[in-house]
C-alpha cells in the first residue's frame, strides 16, 4: 500500500473520497465518490480513496475492499489508497502541536454528566454548548479524577475568543463553497468538538483533517451534513499550520419515505445494484444528475458525465431516490449498446460467434439487463420453456400456419410474406393471429420483433417449433 507523500504535490487538484469502512457504501455515497472523482477528470486533478478507519470496532477490512470493488465497477480508480489506522504517527505529531500551543485540553465529564448539563441549559432556553467547564479544573481536581481512573477525553479549544474563553464572541467563519456558494459558521454556536477519546483513539475530526494537510488536499467535496464541521475544521487546519482546501457540500439523497441513506442499513448498496444487473453508468448518471438542475437522463459514458458536470447545478434541498428511475436508464444503456459491447457476456452465455452480432440486435431491445441475454439465447438454441403454451382453441390455427412456412432461407422479409398467406388463408389478423404464433415460436406473449427472430431461428429451427 503506497503511503501518503510527505511532500504533497500543491500544484494539481486532490481530492478525497473518505468513507468509513463500517459497512457497504449505498448510492448517497457513490454521489459523493462520484462528484469528486468528475471534478478529478474535468479539473486534471488526483483522486485519493482514504478509508476513515479510526473506529477500529466497526471497520472492517471486507467493506474496504468492498467499497474498492464498487468504486472499480463504477468506474473509478483512485490515484492513491490511504488507511487512517496506518497514520495513527502523523495523527500524534498534530496532537502534541495542539497540546504546545494550549489548544487542546482534558476533559473528565462522563457522558451523564455532559447530558444532565445540556438539558439544564435547554431548559433555561439557553444553546446547548459545552460550556468549557474543564478548563477550571485544578491539577489537584485532574489528580483526583486521574486516581479514581478516569483517563480525560481532549477537546479543541474553538477560536471564538479575545483570550479569556469564557468570553466568546461571535466569530464567523466564511467560505466560498463550489456547490452551495458563500457560507458561514459562526463558531460561538458549537461546542469545542472532541478529538481524542478517553481510551485515547480518534474521532474523525483531527485525522481527517491531518491527513487532508499531509497528502495536499486541495479540494474537500462532501455531504452537506458536513457543513458545521467544516467551520471547526477550518480553524483545525488553521490551528495545525495548513492552508484550508477548497470545500464544496452537495445535497443529500433521501428514499422514497423522506429517510436518509443508511449504510448500517444496507440501503441500496452499491453491491446490490450491481448483482442486480443495474448499468454501472445509469447508477452513475442517476447519481450525479439527481437533485440538480439538469436532466436526470442516461450518459454512457464517464468522460460525457464529466463534461455535462457542474458541481453548482446541484441543488440545495435532499434529493428523492427512485429506485425505479435507475431501472429506465439502465434500459436505456442497454439498449444503445453494440454487440461488441457486450461480446464478452455473449461470449460467456454461448452464443455462436456467427450468430452474436444478429442475436443482440434481435433482443436487445427487449432487455432490462445484458445478462437477461441469457434466457432469450436459451429460448433460441433451445426452444420455447414452458412458461406459456398455445391455447387449445389456437392449436389448429397454428399448426396449419406452420405448414404455411415459406421455403428456402429465412430473412427480414419472411415474417411478412408468411403472416400474409396465413392471414390469406385462415382469416385470422392482428393480435389473434401473432400472438399464438409469438407463443408458439417463443413460448414468451412479448419479446424481440419476429420478424428479427425468423432468421435467426432459420427454417429448421422454426419448424421444429410447430405444436
Ligand atoms: N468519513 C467521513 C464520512 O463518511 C468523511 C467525511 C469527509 O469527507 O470529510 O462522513
Amino acid at each position: 500500500m503506497p503511503e501518503a507523500s510527505d511532500t504533497p504535490p500543491f500544484m494539481i487538484p486532490t481530492v478525497r473520497f473518505a468513507p468509513s469502512p463500517t459497512g457497504y457504501i449505498h448510492i448517497g455515497n457513490a454521489r459523493t465518490a462520484l462528484f469528486n472523482w468528475l471534478f478529478c477528470l474535468k479539473n486534471g486533478g488526483r483522486f485519493i480513496l482514504r478509508f476513515d478507519d479510526t473506529d477500529v470496532e466497526r471497520s472492517k477490512q471486507i467493506y474496504s475492499d468492498a467499497i474498492a470493488e464498487d468504486l472499480a465497477w463504477l468506474g473509478i480508480v483512485p490515484d492513491e489508497t490511504i488507511y487512517q489506522s496506518k497514520r495513527t504517527k502523523s495523527h500524534d505529531a498534530s496532537v502534541s502541536r495542539l497540546k504546545e500551543a494550549g489548544l487542546l485540553y482534558p476533559c473528565y465529564e462522563t457522558p451523564e454528566e455532559l447530558e444532565r448539563r445540556r438539558k439544564i441549559l435547554l431548559t433555561r432556553r439557553l444553546p446547548p454548548v459545552y460550556g468549557r467547564e474543564a478548563l477550571k479544573l485544578s491539577d489537584a481536581q485532574k489528580q483526583a479524577f486521574e486516581a479514581e481512573g478516569r483517563r480525560p477525553h481532549w477537546r479543541f479549544l474553538l477560536p471564538n475568543h479575545d483570550g479569556d474563553p469564557f468570553e466568546t464572541k461571535r466569530t464567523e467563519v466564511t467560505f466560498d463553497d463550489i456547490i452551495r456558494g458563500p457560507q458561514t459558521v459562526d463558531l460561538a454556536s458549537m461546542s469545542d468538538p472532541v478529538l481524542v477519546r478517553a481510551d485515547g483513539s480518534y474521532l474523525y475530526t483531527l485525522p481527517s483533517v491531518a491527513d487532508d494537510i499531509a497528502t495536499g488536499v486541495s479540494h474537500v467535496i462532501r455531504g452537506d451534513d458536513h457543513i458545521t464541521n467544516t467551520g471547526a475544521q477550518i480553524a483545525l487546519f488553521e490551528a495545525l499550520g495548513g492552508k484550508p482546501p477548497v470545500f464544496g457540500h452537495h445535497n443529500l439523497l433521501i428514499n422514497a419515505t423522506g429517510e436518509g441513506l443508511s449504510k448500517r442499513k444496507g440501503a441500496l448498496s452499491i453491491g446490490a445494484l450491481r448483482k442486480a444487473g443495474y448499468e454501472p453508468m445509469a447508477v452513475a448518471s442517476l447519481a450525479v444528475l439527481i437533485g440538480t438542475s439538469r436532466n436526470v437522463e442516461a450518459v454512457a459514458s464517464m468522460d460525457r458525465l464529466a463534461e455535462e458536470f457542474e458541481p453548482s447545478a446541484a441543488s440545495k434541498s435532499a434529493a428523492r431516490f427512485d429506485p425505479a428511475e435507475l431501472a429506465t436508464l439502465s434500459r436505456a444503456l442497454v439498449h444503445e449498446k453494440t454487440a461488441s459491447d457486450v461480446d464478452k457476456i455473449l461470449e460467456e452465455i454461448g452464443v455462436s460467434r456467427n450468430k452474436k452480432e444478429e442475436f443482440w440486435n434481435c433482443v436487445r431491445g427487449n432487455l432490462d439487463t445484458v445478462a437477461d441475454a441469457a434466457e432469450w439465447w436459451a429460448i433460441i438454441r433451445d426452444g420455447p420453456d414452458t412458461s406459456e403454451r398455445v391455447g387449445e382453441g389456437d392449436l389448429e390455427f397454428v399448426r396449419t400456419a406452420f405448414d404455411l412456412l415459406p421455403d428456402g432461407q429465412f430473412d427480414q422479409t419472411t415474417w411478412r410474406s408468411w403472416t400474409g398467406l396465413v392471414k390469406e388463408q385462415t382469416g385470422r389478423k392482428g393480435r389473434a393471429l401473432f400472438m399464438p404464433l409469438r407463443i408458439a415460436l417463443t413460448g414468451r406473449t412479448s419479446g424481440p420483433e419476429l420478424s428479427d427472430l425468423l432468421p435467426l431461428l432459420g427454417r429448421e429451427e422454426t419448424l421444429a417449433r410447430r405444436p
